[in-house]
């Protein structure tokens, strides 16, 4: 928490005091976004059921604390007039009880920590006096934070207290880490879970603090400051208080804001998004480094390019998708379309690349060049055509697809991503009447690496081994089968061709004997290699000399490893 800011003008009298500690709740109608802890209690309350330790667990800055001491209030208020008798889910706030509870200045409501305390002295000490009476309270209530702390004597000794408590203890145990907390404690405690507060909710909270303030601030900003809270309306009026702080006049606005957390602005790198989607690396680069220089922190650029993919993909499953942006915004109209043109494969695989880029920008001893690079790699891969499209440019006969160097020459404003959604000469294969439009297979090579692909390893063999290829033409393949060849074979092949084209296929047997299978052909090929290198006159003089040797196989040196080098050689 920082220090109290003093006002400057008007009235001295009146300290300022932070915004976290002035509007923290004193009762449980203040403690936003916990209906389901408040009606449990209330119910408790109600039926005079009320238990003898609770639990309070849920991340930190959540508001567990705050609880604790409005149900210690809620436990010992006795109202304005001093007549209460029981406890009340409505804490007056003015009894003597409620306001040194406020103070942390009741002798019978004491609060550990226990991450400084977690000896099992400590605990010794609450369990001596836990036999004695309230001083002036209903009852001695005992807070202790981050229990989890505890160390295993202790918790033991505590356990003992907790299985048999004097009527007039309550224990109220907070956590960040419930799954540290023994079971056997666990069960002896009304366990409450409270929840992160919703942006949406914790901005509108934000909202009305802002208008008690009388401090102009733009909803975007709001918005802003509750995101980054991230659910603890704590951390949220800390940076509200941040805000008012930092603002010089006028209304706060989202760009100071922006500026403050170090954000990047979203309309923006959705541009940038754009851009490396597209493999336009030299703008996206100039757009990454303007956001860099006007504060945006390149973790906050990561954190922000991965939201808008995983909103992005959203989009595409389920089009009314929410979030990130707003929904009538023209970033979400511009979103909208961006998910339209990407596929998913593209999405998931920027996804995997930005998430291990996050990693690498977190630890990298200059996060912004890491940031390049993450870009740099997916806007490459960008370009790279999503498996299924490589298999139908593999059909198409042309030129096989090669990860062409991103637009850097001449950056196309064209539509977006345009080479990954829509590579350059692919027809439309599933409006076009299919005879026309059926694609051209090179060979049975490229049927048996389609079959590879998907995973149709049997009918690869068959591919390889049965089929000699008399005809193969758009939508039409007609082939002799071996004699070992399956009877179904035409029909698989034509269903799968159906499947992994989407377009129809006319498969059938012919009389006509065709060319050798591949694997025929791969033999042969490689007896013509041996035959071909047997001319070689080194390898005559070596089969001469070693009557009875044979070439079983030929390798390229190249492929396989290179012969050692020596590089010593050179100097002697
Ligand atoms: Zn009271």
């Amino acid at each position: 928490m920082s220090e109290p800011r003093s006002l400057d003008l008007g009235a001295p009298e009146e300290a300022y005091r932070v915004l976290a500690r002035k509007y923290r709740p004193s009762d449980f109608t203040g403690l936003i976004g916990q209906e389901a802890l408040v009606r449990t209690l209330s119910n408790a309350f109600a039926t005079g059921r009320i238990a003898h330790a609770f639990m309070l667990t849920g991340v930190r800055g959540v508001g567990k604390t705050t609880t604790a001491r409005i149900i210690a209030r809620a436990l010992n208020c006795i109202g304005p007039d001093g007549k209460r008798t029981e406890p009340t889910i409505h804490p007056c706030g003015v009894c003597d009880p409620c306001i040194t509870i406020a103070e942390s200045r009741n002798v019978d409501v004491q609060e550990m920590d226990a991450a400084s305390n977690n000896g099992v002295d400590e605990v010794r000490q609450i369990i001596e006096a836990v036999r004695y009476a309230p001083a002036s309270s209903r009852y001695k209530v005992y807070i202790l934070d981050e229990v989890h702390m505890l160390s295993k004597p202790a918790f033991n000794a505590i356990l003992k207290t907790l299985e048999e408590p004097p009527p007039h203890v309550k224990f109220i145990f907070a956590t960040t880490e419930i799954r540290k907390v023994p079971v056997t404690v666990l069960s002896r405690c009304q366990r409450f879970d409270l929840r992160r507060i919703e942006a949406g909710e914790l901005a509108q909270y934000l909202g009305q603090i802002a208008a008690k303030e009388k401090v102009e601030i733009e909803e975007g900003a709001l918005a802003l400051i509750a995101r980054a809270a991230e659910g603890s309306a704590r951390d949220a009026l800390s940076l509200l208080d941040q805000a008012i702080a930092h603002n010089e006049k006028g209304a706060i606005t989202a760009e100071t804001m922006r500026q403050m957390l170090g954000l990047a602005d979203r309309g923006r790198v959705l541009d940038l998004f754009e851009k490396v989607m597209k493999g336009d690396v030299p703008t996206a680069l100039d757009d990454l480094a303007a956001l860099y220089d006007s504060g945006a922190d390149p973790l906050a650029v990561m954190q922000d390019l991965l939201e808008i993919t995983h909103f992005l993909t959203r989009l595409k499953v389920a089009p009314a998708a929410q979030g990130f942006f707003d929904g009538a915004s023209s970033e979400a109209k511009r979103a909208a379309d961006l998910a339209a043109k990407l596929q998913v494969s593209s999405l998931t695989r920027a996804w995997q690349m930005l998430l291990k880029g996050l990693f690498e920008v977190r630890d990298a001893v200059r996060p912004i060049s890491a940031c390049e690079m993450a870009l740099i790699r997916l806007a490459y891969a960008a370009e790279l055509p999503p498996t299924d499209r490589l298999v139908k440019d593999l059909m198409d006969g042309g030129a096989p697809p090669r990860a062409a160097a991103p637009a850097s020459a001449a950056p196309a404003r064209g539509p977006v991503a345009s080479s990954s959604v829509a590579p350059k000469g692919a027809p439309a294969l599933n409006m076009a009447p299919a005879a026309e439009s059926a694609p051209t297979l090179r060979g049975l090579e490229d049927i048996a690496a389609m079959a590879q692909k998907n995973s149709a390893p049997v009918l690869k063999v068959h591919i390889e081994n049965d089929m000699h290829l008399v005809k193969l033409e758009a939508g039409r393949l007609e082939f002799r089968p071996s004699p070992r060849a399956p009877r179904s074979l035409a029909g698989d092949l034509q269903q799968k061709l159906r499947d992994w084209t989407g377009v129809r296929w006319t498969v059938s047997i012919s009389n006509e004997p065709g060319q050798p299978t591949l694997a025929e052909a791969k033999k042969n090929a490689k007896a013509a290699r041996i035959e071909s290198v047997m001319q070689a006159p080194i390898v005559r003089a070596v089969l001469d000399r070693f009557p009875g040797a044979e070439i079983v196989a030929v390798r390229d040196i190249a492929q396989d490893e290179a012969p050692p080098e020596a590089p010593d050689a050179s100097d002697s």
